[in-house]
């Protein structure tokens, strides 16, 4: 398996998107309306922008790159072009189909970076607006993990599911990602455009981040809370939140090496174990 957290990346991105068009209705996608649209990049063009790869790691990334049907023949051009190595930003679901899964790991995927909104059906779909959508996503990703491709998980905090953050690295230690980043909602597309916001206040959000930070740390999980070598997907880079943003303060990586508190480490049987165990 391509390790995300134990073999540093450093290689450079090439970031590459495929479309607008998403599978599901996020009520903070940064892409607003534009994920209305279905229009597909031309895979000549995409064929066109995958030049001088060597050594890089390219990034697929949408609205939902797997919508697009010429996926795998552009990651395996994409190898064959010599990048170092093929992800994708998807919400994981078309994956919920193994077959999916093991095409694209035959054609050279090595790593996924999946938004996750909840640690359980409810919260998760909440925020997708997409009924179902928690369940096809787990169903992917172990679809994935079974073909041996990499997962990261990436939060997007919002004030519906910020008092959760100490579950999501539960959750992602269950769903064996590597990699969990707490990102803040961009107040951009669906989420610029929401008269109260979707973000969560700063000043309780970050004991709950701190905790977070912890309870990974405990499980072993590498974190990312705002730039990591290893968690650079997307092209995100140095991403600098906005000024608007719950995380706006940028989070010290200090608290990594802070000892764990009892609750932070705490065996607590958490909210999504019952949602995981009836996902078949
Ligand atoms: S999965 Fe991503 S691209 Fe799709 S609607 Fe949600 S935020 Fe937007």
């Amino acid at each position: 398996m391509s390790s995300l957290s134990s073999r540093p990346d450093p290689a450079p991105l090439t970031t590459v998107q495929l479309g607008f068009g998403c599978n599901n209705r996020c009520l903070v996608c940064s892409q607003g309306e534009l994920r209305e649209s279905e229009a597909l990049v031309p895979a000549r063009q995409v064929e066109s922008a995958l030049v001088g790869l060597q050594g890089r790691t390219v990034v697929f990334v949408g609205g939902e790159p797997t919508l697009h049907p010429q996926l795998c023949e552009l990651i395996e051009l994409a190898k064959r072009r010599g990048a170092r190595a093929v992800r994708l930003q998807t919400n994981a679901r078309c994956f919920r189909d193994p077959a999916r899964a093991r095409l694209a790991k035959q054609a050279g995927l090595d790593g996924v970076e999946v938004a996750l909104f909840g640690t359980a059906t409810a919260m998760h779909d909440y925020h997708t607006a997409s009924p179902g959508s928690f369940r096809e996503t787990v169903r992917g990703l172990r679809a994935l993990l079974a073909e041996r491709v990499a997962i990261a998980v990436n939060v997007v905090v919002t004030r519906s599911n910020y008092r959760h953050l100490a579950e999501f690295p539960r959750l992602a230690q269950a769903l064996r990602a590597e990699v969990v980043r707490f990102s803040p909602v961009r107040a951009i597309g669906r989420a610029g455009s929401a008269p109260h916001g979707y973000s969560a206040p700063s000043a309780l959000l970050a004991p709950r981040l701190r905790q977070a930070t912890q309870v990974a740390q405990a499980l072993g999980i590498a974190v990312s809370p705002v730039d990591h070598p290893d968690f650079r997907f997307a092209g995100v880079g140095r991403f600098v939140p906005p000024a608007q943003s719950s995380l706006a303060r940028p989070v010290r990586l200090a608290v990594l090496s802070g000892a764990v508190s009892s609750e932070a480490a705490s065996s607590r049987s958490p909210s999504f174990a019952a949602d995981l165990a009836a996902i078949a």
